[in-house]
């Protein structure tokens, strides 16, 4: 199986550090054969609204340009893919698809943040400790899996994140994601910095092993991220771990993705 990684954050997202030169050569010294970049997509806000948390609309073409350069520097050494790390914002999917293809990206993750429009205070690693949130939670991930847009599902299990205790409206969430997965051909990621951050706490946060039991009993495949949000995280060497644990869960690890999935029909829906 190659090492590969197609969720990369960079500096311009407002919290993670380093160039994008730096993640690259990181992830060439740890052996990576494929690095996609997938730092949070910016958006066309209806109501002008700044956020803090990832590049403006027009910083992704310092994005691109920076990427186009790298990938042609490194072409002997790595495989560079562009991508973004997307949230699945009913009322802007129209103006985002568009943006993908006019840009010509090569992939977009779904990573499921915010509830509805993003503002600080709904964030669903923390809100989902309430039990509608966990519903909205898990509706929005199965909507987004629906459009066929994103090659897999960041962080599935973001919810725990919320440190409620896994109950019945915990597995109720899990078989849904789980079986919305199998059902749309979605895979879902095994997340490295949530494995960083449950060390940090002491805590397992996300990956959270109830839910990839659930996944593996699913037959659900599952893909590494390393969410890097510093050129070091991929240093870290937890990737023979994730592997493990997945498969001790008896989830398939896949290492490649499907790429531009939003030019595919839609035969199977
Ligand atoms: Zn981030
Ligand atoms: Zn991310």
């Amino acid at each position: 199986m190659k090492k590969v990684n197609f969720h990369t954050h960079t500096s311009l997202c407002n919290h993670a550090s380093g160039t994008m030169e730096e993640y690259v050569i990181h992830a060439i010294k740890q052996g990576y054969k494929v690095l996609g970049f997938s730092d949070h997509s910016p958006w066309k806000f209806e109501d002008h609204y700044v956020s803090p948390i990832r590049m403006k609309l027009y910083e992704f073409e310092k994005y691109k340009k920076e990427f186009i350069r790298l990938k042609e520097k490194y072409k002997e050494e790595i495989v560079l893919k562009l991508g973004l790390e997307v949230e699945y914002f009913p009322s802007l999917m129209d103006w985002l698809k568009q943006f993908v293809v006019e840009e010509d990206l090569d992939y977009i993750i779904f990573g499921n943040h915010y509830h509805q429009i993003e503002t600080r205070s709904t964030y669903y690693g923390s809100i989902t400790k309430d039990d509608e949130m966990l519903k909205a939670y898990t509706l929005s991930c199965i909507e987004g899996m629906k459009t066929n847009l994103y090659s897999y599902l960041a962080h599935p299990d973001l919810f725990m994140r919320s440190h409620r205790p896994f109950d019945d409206l915990c597995y109720w969430a899990s078989e849904e994601i789980a079986q919305a997965s199998v059902k749309y051909n979605i895979p879902l990621e095994y997340n490295l910095e949530g494995l960083h951050y449950s060390k940090i706490a002491s805590r397992q946060e996300y990956p959270y092993d109830s839910f990839w039991k659930i996944a593996g009993r699913y037959k659900c495949k599952a893909i590494i991220g390393v969410d890097a949000h510093c050129p070091e995280a991929f240093d870290r060497g937890y990737y023979e771990q994730a592997y493990q644990d997945l498969s001790s869960y008896g989830v398939e690890v896949i290492d490649d993705i499907e790429y531009r999935k939003w030019e595919q029909k839609y035969e199977n829906r």
